[in-house]
């Protein structure tokens, strides 16, 4: 038996944040509560840590099958330990894409033998991301596809997103929107606004995402189907994801830490690390982010880890790819929110945990008594360098290179075992 002794446990899911122990047995949550005159094998001290549930990523890039030398299932799980996640969602633009059942088979496979986090696929809306042909989702599902998205790029067809909604309506599915209106966008490298006319840069305007999402809401509104907006970064988009739940519409969304900690000045310098797509936007697009966290419109933390070869960042910030590495620093950059009082802790880690998994019907998630005990302990408080060349992901893509984190991971437990602790791996 394992004892996490005396950390402060917060289990939203459970409207749960008291200092006590937690114990673990054969791979569960064995029991809650100081005192039980319990015999423990082994003992993590979390005094003055946090105990929570281990985090859920639903918007990952894991790069295998196809790019390997970017990330692997092995490098992407290494990296989603070490920052405290123990289940990630990965997006189907690989190559092969996750459009059929064998490559969703063989991701699951491949993440077992590596065995460090549980891996979900997110298969893919449309055969090829073409946009044109729908896949089988319901094979896939069945294959352990948990959501459907043809992220990287947008279902840009409305004639097919509105099949592929009314398909996903009658299996509860949930379909998943990279939402950009590329006629809008094409070409662009960064926001459209002042600092992309000062660097002499294309834009990609805000209402390149806006439109596409107020299309989706009305397709989605009519087909009664769970619509999922993935990173949102635009004032007005959150607006409309705002104004469609209280309509009473099966609209959800999430945020990546960048959208809120970041603007669009990061990009000057031609900084090609802080190009992404959706792009760093306006302070008034970012207060609307963190006010959409605020006030439950945005109910999910997702990072949008993409991680890329140095030889795609470092040729120009117009011809550099898209995408910013997050397993990493996503607890210490979402932890800021609390720090500045947007939300409390157990409405933070709600945001990564309880919440993604009921979107996703995922049992993870929470410290129920039963449940497998995936396992995030951390210490709020501690100070870090964030050094690129330390990262465990392949991808060392990342704006924050040399600034100062707080907020640490001490321990990743997956299905009670130590697969984490101060800064090593166990696998
Ligand atoms: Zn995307």
């Amino acid at each position: 038996m394992l004892l996490i002794k005396n950390g402060r446990v917060v289990d939203p899911a459970n409207d749960l944040d008291l200092i006590t122990d937690l114990w673990v047995a054969d791979g569960h949550i064995a029991a809650l509560g100081a005192d039980l005159h319990k015999q423990a094998d082994q003992v993590i001290d979390a005094s003055g840590f946090i105990v929570c549930p281990g985090l859920i990523d639903m918007h990952v890039h894991l790069r295998e099958p196809g790019e390997e030398w970017k990330e692997d299932i092995e490098s992407g799980s290494r990296a989603a330990v070490a920052g405290g996640v123990t289940s990630i969602c990965c997006m189907p633009n690989t190559g092969p894409h996750i459009d059929h059942a064998g490559i969703a088979r063989q991701i699951i496979e491949r993440s077992r033998q590596v065995g460090l986090c549980h891996v979900h696929p997110i298969g893919a809306v449309s055969k090829n991301l073409e946009g044109k042909t729908l896949t089988e989702m319901r094979e896939l599902s069945r294959h352990g596809c948990v959501a459907f998205s043809d992220d990287g790029m947008p279902i840009w067809h409305a004639g097919v997103m509105r099949k592929a909604l009314e398909y996903a309506a009658s299996f509860d599915f949930l379909i998943i929107q990279h939402a950009e209106e590329q006629m809008l966008t094409k070409g662009g490298a960064m926001n459209e606004g002042w600092i992309s006319t000062q660097l002499g840069v294309t834009g990609m305007p805000s209402e390149g995402e806006d439109s596409m999402i107020a299309r989706d809401i009305m397709l989605a509104k009519r087909a009664d189907a769970r619509y999922h907006v993935a990173h949102i970064s635009t004032e007005g988009g959150v607006e409309l994801v705002r104004q469609a739940r209280a309509k009473g519409l099966k609209v959800t969304t999430e945020a990546a830490p960048h959208h809120f900690a970041l603007t669009e000045e990061a990009v000057l310098g031609y900084n090609a690390d802080a190009k992404m797509s959706p792009p760093l936007r306006t302070e008034a697009d970012r207060l609307a982010v963190i006010n959409g966290l605020r006030d439950g419109t945005i109910e999910v933390i997702a990072t949008d880890h993409a991680p890329h070869h140095d030889d795609d960042k470092q040729c120009g910030l117009s011809c550099a790819a898209f995408g910013i590495v997050g397993l990493e620093t996503l607890l210490p950059l979402a932890l800021e929110l609390e720090r500045s009082g947007v939300l409390t802790l157990s409405a933070l880690i709600a945001t990564m945990t309880c919440n993604p998994a009921r979107l996703l019907k995922l049992n993870s998630g929470t410290l129920s008594v039963g449940a497998e005990a995936d396992i995030c302990i951390f210490d709020p408080k501690e100070t870090w360098l964030l050094d690129r060349n330390k990262l465990f992901s392949k991808g060392k893509n990342t704006p924050w290179h040399g600034k100062t984190m707080t907020g640490r991971v001490t321990h990743t437990l997956k299905a009670g075992a130590v697969v984490f602790s101060h800064g090593v791996l166990h696998a």
